[in-house]
């Protein structure tokens, strides 16, 4: 087995056979031989430094009806908001105040939010804030929209492509989401000049090893920036409600394996990954993910932009956030810096 992953440390790449034992090895030494690779390979770029994002959760209205997700527009008992220019404002206050700077703006995709009004909103963030980046995850959009919104001054955009998968695609969304459109969609972005992140989640219902392997594929053939996986887990008002939550286990291989792929990406250590397990974040990090994302969105709306149940970090201020995420990331011997974390190939 070591020597497979020496393989892949060497070449970057591995047959579909190689993968899948990696994916499914389960012996301790060998993960923990993987894991140390990948570390190896981060901090020969990136050193001991841990990039913070600063997440605003600035509307759970979405269209879509995705069948994992807590948003879905049929769930009747989602609560939902949508915060105002201000309230967005002021998360990017108190977000620079803290040491971010990124900002995330992550939302449901709410028609509300136009490019009329996501254009000002942009240019006013960037006007404020020069030294930040500025990610947007606001889901699907024509390619002339995300043009203007990447001319208004986004940096970055985050579109997870799911699965790479077409049939495992479908049977995790309604018949009215189209799968090529979602990857046009990212190689749009790319053609734009974004920092493109896509992913996927790990365990969602119906996947399989060969559906993994097909999404390493597709991350080899995209080379995307940034790379967001962490494992499924149910939401209580889905369709998929007793499914079982992703395993931890293979999401810390897989991000081991791709931080060995790509070199460069940008890995975050997820927060669906902190709450399947309570140290999910740090074994990200030692699995050789090099981000994290604390939550700015204020905290009266924190409860309810709920993707899956179980959220962890709820109920804090955006202070006590940063202060245990620090606190986390020091004690696994990595380091929180106050810098925007660009990909080497945008600095
Ligand atoms: N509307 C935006 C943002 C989606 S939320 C978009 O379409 O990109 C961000 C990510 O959360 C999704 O891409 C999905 O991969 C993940 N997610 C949604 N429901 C989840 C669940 N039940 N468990 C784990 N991750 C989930």
């Amino acid at each position: 087995m070591k020597s497979i992953i020496d393989k892949l440390v060497k070449t970057r790449d591995l047959t579909d056979e190689e993968f899948e034992q990696l994916i499914l090895c389960e012996d301790k030494e060998t993960i923990e031989y993987l894991a140390a690779k990948a570390r190896e390979v981060r901090e020969k770029i990136y050193g001991k430094d841990v990039y913070l994002r600063g997440l605003i959760e600035f509307t759970n209205y979405c269209k879509n009806d995705c069948l994992y997700c807590g948003i879905r527009r049929s769930n009747k008992n989602a609560e939902r908001y949508r915060l105002t220019e201000e309230q967005i404002l002021n998360c990017c206050e108190v977000g620079y105040k803290l040491g971010f700077r990124t900002f995330v703006l992550q939302g449901g995709e709410d028609a509300y939010f136009s490019d009329e009004v996501l254009i000002p909103l942009i240019k006013e963030i960037k006007e404020k804030y020069p030294d930040c980046a500025l990610t947007l995850s606001v889901g699907e959009r024509e390619k002339d929209s995300y043009q203007k919104l990447f001319d208004a001054g986004a940096d970055r955009y985050l579109l997870r492509h799911e699965t790479a998968d077409k049939e495992h695609y479908e049977s995790l969304h309604p018949a009215e989401l189209s799968f090529d459109h979602r990857m046009q969609c990212l190689w749009n972005l790319k053609e734009i000049g974004f920092q493109v992140g896509c992913g996927m989640m790990i365990g969602s219902p119906y996947q399989t090893v060969k559906h993994l392997i097909k999404d390493l594929r597709f991350l080899q053939d995209f080379k995307p920036e940034m790379v967001g996986i962490g494992p499924f887990i149910p939401h209580h008002d889905t369709p998929f409600a007793d499914r079982e939550t992703g395993s931890v286990d293979i999401t810390l291989k897989l991000l081991s394996i791709i931080r060995i792929m790509l070199p460069e990406v940008l890995l975050p250590a997820t927060t669906a990954l902190g709450t399947a397990d309570g140290l999910g974040r740090e074994k990200g990090i030692l699995a050789g993910a090099n981000v994290v994302m604390p939550n700015l969105s204020p905290t009266d709306v924190r409860g309810k932009y709920l993707l899956y149940d179980n959220k962890i970090c709820t109920g804090d201020e955006a202070a006590e956030c940063i202060r245990c995420m620090t606190l986390r990331v020091q004690k696994v011997g990595y380091e929180v810096v106050q810098k925007r974390g660009d990909h080497i190939r945008f600095i």
